[in-house]
């Protein structure tokens, strides 16, 4: 394969996703790229689909479980500095899609503007995000999104707003498209009040999901009747193990990786929740973590 010789170097082969991940599971990515900016995305891209390479975008990893086979493709991080742009103008917020939640919560916090304090403890990049709408308690990150700035995968920039922007429960139209920056309408609030309500998310948090193993959060999105997580904890489900991974005894739409956990173990505990389930409540769960092979 023949990078541009200005990537040729930055390009690397071979990187763990396990290493990348929050479930800390995943064989070698065939490529991996990290770009300072645009343009050498841009560069990437257009020799990625050139040469028929798969592409791949990881933010902060904790959504997805990584096959132990690796990805023969291209995994791109948007971690240089220019994709993690944080603005205030008003109540408004731009930042890069790069950015950890809690970098952006925390901004907004200082700036005395509330409306994401819900996603306190949500461990991934405005990015990934925005590709998932990622929620908690009833809301989701959709609701104050105003535009984005895309890119699609032949490298043409785009910015989306109103009707071309669609959320919906755990997904929107912008996973097709590779993010780089979204504006988010806040509102004012006082600082003490959003740093409490900050404290009070984290704490529900970690009283309702409360584990230090490796995972990735849910794995399933809850049908509309019920939480997946009841349906899971009904079925008798909670401390089941396959290999290294276990069912959560504390948050059944959890798994927990308990060292050396293999993907293909997740994938069958997964499969044993979506059995039982269905036999059970005749529900079909549907995954929410993202499977990368
Ligand atoms: C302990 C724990 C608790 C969690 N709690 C919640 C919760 O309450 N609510 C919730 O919704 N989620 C939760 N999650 C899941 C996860 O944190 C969110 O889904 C988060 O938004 C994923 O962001 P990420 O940057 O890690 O994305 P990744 O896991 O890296 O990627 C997820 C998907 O987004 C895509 N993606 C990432 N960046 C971009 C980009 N720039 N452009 C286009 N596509 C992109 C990836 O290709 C992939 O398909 C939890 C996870 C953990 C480990």
């Amino acid at each position: 394969m023949l990078w541009p010789k200005n990537l040729n170097k930055e390009i690397k082969t071979g990187i763990k996703l396990a290493d990348l991940t929050s479930f800390k599971i995943g064989g070698r990515a065939r490529f991996f790229f990290e770009p300072r900016d645009l343009k050498s995305l841009q560069e990437a891209l257009a020799c990625a689909r050139k040469a028929k390479v798969k592409v791949f975008i990881l933010g902060a990893g904790s959504n997805i479980l990584a096959s132990d086979s690796g990805i023969d493709g291209m995994v791109i991080k948007l971690s240089g500095r220019d994709f993690k742009g944080l603005d205030n103008k008003g109540t408004c917020i731009t930042a890069g899609s790069g950015l950890k939640l809690n970098q952006l919560i925390l901004f907004a916090k200082d700036k005395g503007l509330s409306g994401l304090e819900f996603l306190a403890g949500v461990p991934g990049t405005l990015g990934g995000s925005l590709a998932g709408n990622a929620g908690a308690w009833g809301k989701s990150i959709g609701e104050q999104v105003k535009e984005v700035s895309v890119l699609d995968y032949n490298g043409r920039q785009k910015l989306l707003a109103g009707r071309k922007l669609k959320f919906a429960y755990r997904k929107s139209n912008l996973n097709k498209y590779i993010i780089l920056s979204a504006k988010l309408k806040l509102h004012p609030a006082d600082k003490e009040r959003i740093a409490f309500k900050i404290k009070e998310y984290l704490l529900k948090r970690s009283k309702t999901q409360g584990s230090s193993l490796p995972n990735a959060g849910c794995v399933f999105k809850n049908p509309a009747k019920s939480p997946a997580g009841s349906l899971i904890d009904a079925c008798g489900l909670k401390g089941k193990t396959k290999g290294a991974a276990l069912i959560s005894r504390v948050h059944a739409n959890f798994i927990l990786n308990l060292g050396k956990a293999k993907s293909g173990d997740v994938l069958s505990l997964m499969d044993l929740m979506r059995r039982k389930v269905k036999e059970r409540f005749k529900i079909n769960l549907q995954p929410e973590i993202k499977i990368w092979r």
